[in-house]
């Protein structure tokens, strides 16, 4: 969930452009994906923080605690929660970020909608039927795009960011370049616990605040979370329905469409004009039928009116999409085409559906998480000092991906790709280098 922080990071660099001189690279230097499948690492852990800093800190939460006793937040709340917070200079590094590494579109979905995924997926869409049947009669989304933003934002439950979320959000709000939104983040989470929605020891999330199953952050929550058990707590923490249910509210508010597909991926007939493609570009379906672009079960499209757009995530020679409604309420979930291709096709497969039927315009893979392990396992076999092989593909990795490629003859880009893992695989530790 960063939509809002995307939003608010846009609106500010604005502002901020008309006010005073600003580096360009502001209004982009929001993470693309902050979520569970980071595209790169997170950058060297900064200096720890000068007594002066955080007194700084203590000064402007002091204020803050004023503030929101002001603005309706219980005071034994405010007292409680804003005391004895330490400054994370981390936050305010991750905040300032610049990827170095641009991920390609075919590597993000190779290790968010991998073999792994799908099978967990399908045993989450068992083991909780019931809850899921009800979410949908209720909410009118169904279960399997449910459980694929589930799989997606926090790997079904299993990582929701261990940063404590009012720690991140008191460092983000006095300092750095977000203040005014971060506050209000703040502000929000102070009413959540006030609320007693969520366990104060269990309230972890991201760098930016985003916590629990749904990976919502505090405004989202009190916009869209609820309390499907009945128990009176909107806890998307530690109660897999609340969590289920409130992703599924939030797609409905987002405009869900009940029963209606999220799209096809479609073929598309020689000399077809690719400046046609683009979410925003709506066209009725029969348009899109009447150019001849055909389902690639070869199918026709409907010839309907119902608006769609045509998507090219990587371009003629790729895959391309007829998208609906429903893809538009899953980007409001988090501002990415590629984040939104990721959840339909999840679903997708959840449903039992295969593979993009064309192939992404690459002759070197992507690799899924099990293969992204295995990278670097073999990394570490020759040696290469790349700490655990957790399958999170970061700089330490990537300098030895870049080590191995200069070794193997491959361009050396840094990238985990088919084509290495694949000679690494062949060349056992030992061999000579
Ligand atoms: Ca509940």
């Amino acid at each position: 969930m960063r939509t809002h922080l995307r939003a608010a990071a846009a609106a500010a660099a604005t502002l901020l452009t008309v006010c005073v001189t600003v580096q360009p690279a502001m209004a982009q230097s929001v993470p693309p994906s902050s979520g569970p499948v980071p595209a790169v690492a997170p950058p060297p852990a900064p200096p720890p923080s000068s007594a002066a800093q955080q007194a700084a800190l203590d000064a402007c939460l002091a204020r803050l605690r004023t503030d929101a006793i002001a603005r309706g937040v219980p005071r034994e709340a405010a007292e409680r929660h804003l005391a004895g917070l330490e400054r994370d200079p981390s936050v305010l590094e991750s905040l300032d970020f610049q990827p170095e590494f641009r991920t390609p579109i075919w590597d993000y979905l190779a290790g968010l909608v991998d073999g792994q995924r799908v099978d967990d997926g399908r045993a989450m869409l068992e083991r909780w039927v019931e809850v899921l049947t009800a979410v949908e009669a209720k909410h009118g989304v169904d279960a399997a795009t449910v459980v694929a933003v589930w799989g997606v934002e926090s790997d079904f439950g299993r990582a929701t960011g261990r940063k404590p979320i009012l720690r991140s959000l008191a460092t983000l709000s006095c300092e750095g370049r977000r203040q005014a939104f971060f506050r209000n983040e703040l502000l929000a989470s102070l009413r959540i616990l006030a609320a007693g929605h969520v366990d104060p020891a269990a309230f972890n999330g991201s760098w930016a605040g985003a916590f629990g199953q749904t990976q919502f952050m505090p405004t989202t929550f009190l916009e869209a979370a609820v309390d499907f058990d009945g128990d009176g707590r909107r806890d998307i923490v530690g109660t897999v329905p609340d969590a289920l249910a409130s992703t599924a509210n939030y797609l409905r508010r987002a405009g869900w469409r009940t029963g209606e597909p999220w799209g096809w991926e479609v073929r598309l007939p020689e000399g077809f004009d690719a400046s046609l493609a683009g979410r925003t570009k709506r066209r009725p379906l029969a348009d899109w039928a009447s150019r001849g672009v055909r389902r690639v079960d070869g199918r026709p499209l409907d010839a309907s009116q119902t608006a769609s757009a045509l998507l090219l995530p990587a371009g003629p020679a790729g895959p391309a999409f007829v998208v609906l409604r429903n893809f538009d309420a899953v980007y409001a979930y988090n501002a990415a085409e590629s984040y939104a291709l990721a959840i339909v096709h999840l679903a997708d497969r959840l449903r039992g559906g295969g593979p993009f039927v064309t192939p992404w315009p690459t002759d070197d893979p992507g690799l899924s998480r099990a293969e992204r392990r295995e990278l670097q396992t073999l990394l570490l076999a020759r040696g290469h000092a790349i700490g655990e092989a957790d399958g999170l593909i970061g700089s330490n990795t990537r300098r030895a991906i870049r080590a191995e490629q200069a070794r193997i003859g491959l361009p050396q880009d840094g990238r985990a790709g088919m084509k290495l893992l694949t000679a690494l695989r062949r060349d056992p530790p030992g061999t000579p280098r």
